[in-house]
């Protein structure tokens, strides 16, 4: 496998996810995790739970992970872990969409993630596809368009023609979000008819030079990744 036509997006965490609830104490409805988790044993069954401050007012909110669970269903690593405050498990639990959903909370990803780009070298008229492979660090759910046009640093039109011409292929519908890691590949123009198009990737808005912009060649060589501060 030539390593040099795969580039790497990996849409990093900056934050863990606000969780939307209505506070009971004051009219704000965000809270943030407090970093602690409430262990509370009777006899030999367990309450747990994941704490959260109301970013108003500050009052400390309780969401049950698990209730009255036999001690002995729980594993022995895992208990310790609540029982420390683990940060691990802390950002698993906030996260969770499914502790959200048996809840009944929403999670809000804004400002949550970054995209760190890293494409090499790409050659303008090379007939090997480039390769992209999307990695999440995190499970925010994340529009692909959005993703495309960060990474490539185009237009919302631009990504849609580069799909609609074939120049750009994705496993995904531009309107999906994805959460998870895929792969998309970048075709040279001349693939797919795009030859007829070469300003397809040279929008004004893009800020980028070369008709095929998405490798770090028109930038300083200490600039081979760059990160891209999304808000949702
Ligand atoms: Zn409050």
């Amino acid at each position: 496998m030539n390593t040099d036509r795969k580039a790497l997006w990996a849409v990093r965490q900056s934050a863990l996810p606000t969780v939307v609830r209505p506070c009971p104490d004051c009219s704000g409805t965000r809270h943030r995790p407090t970093g602690r988790i409430r262990v509370n044993a009777s006899g030999k069954l367990l309450d747990v739970w994941l704490l959260l401050g109301c970013t108003a007012c500050d009052r400390t909110s309780k969401v049950p992970v698990h209730e009255r669970v036999h001690v002995s269903s729980l594993e022995p690593a895992r208990l310790v872990a609540y029982e420390n405050n683990d940060p691990a498990v802390v950002r698993e639990l906030t996260m969770s969409a499914s502790l959200a959903a048996k809840n009944a909370y929403r999670l809000d990803w804004t400002g949550t993630w970054a995209l760190e780009i890293r494409t090499p070298l790409h050659a303008l008229d090379d007939p090997t596809p480039l390769t992209v492979q999307v990695g999440f660090e995190l499970p925010v759910p994340v529009r692909v368009e959005r993703l495309l046009m960060l990474g490539l640093g185009v237009s919302r039109g631009t990504v849609r023609r580069l799909v609609a011409d074939g120049r750009v292929r994705l496993p995904l519908a531009l309107d999906a979000k994805a959460h998870r890691d895929f792969e998309l590949t970048v075709h040279a123009p001349g693939a797919a008819g795009a030859a007829q198009r070469p300003e397809l990737l040279g929008a004004p808005d893009a800020e980028r030079t070369g008709p095929i912009r998405i490798g770090p060649a028109d930038r300083p060589p200490h600039r081979s990744a760059r990160s891209v501060t999304a808000g949702a």
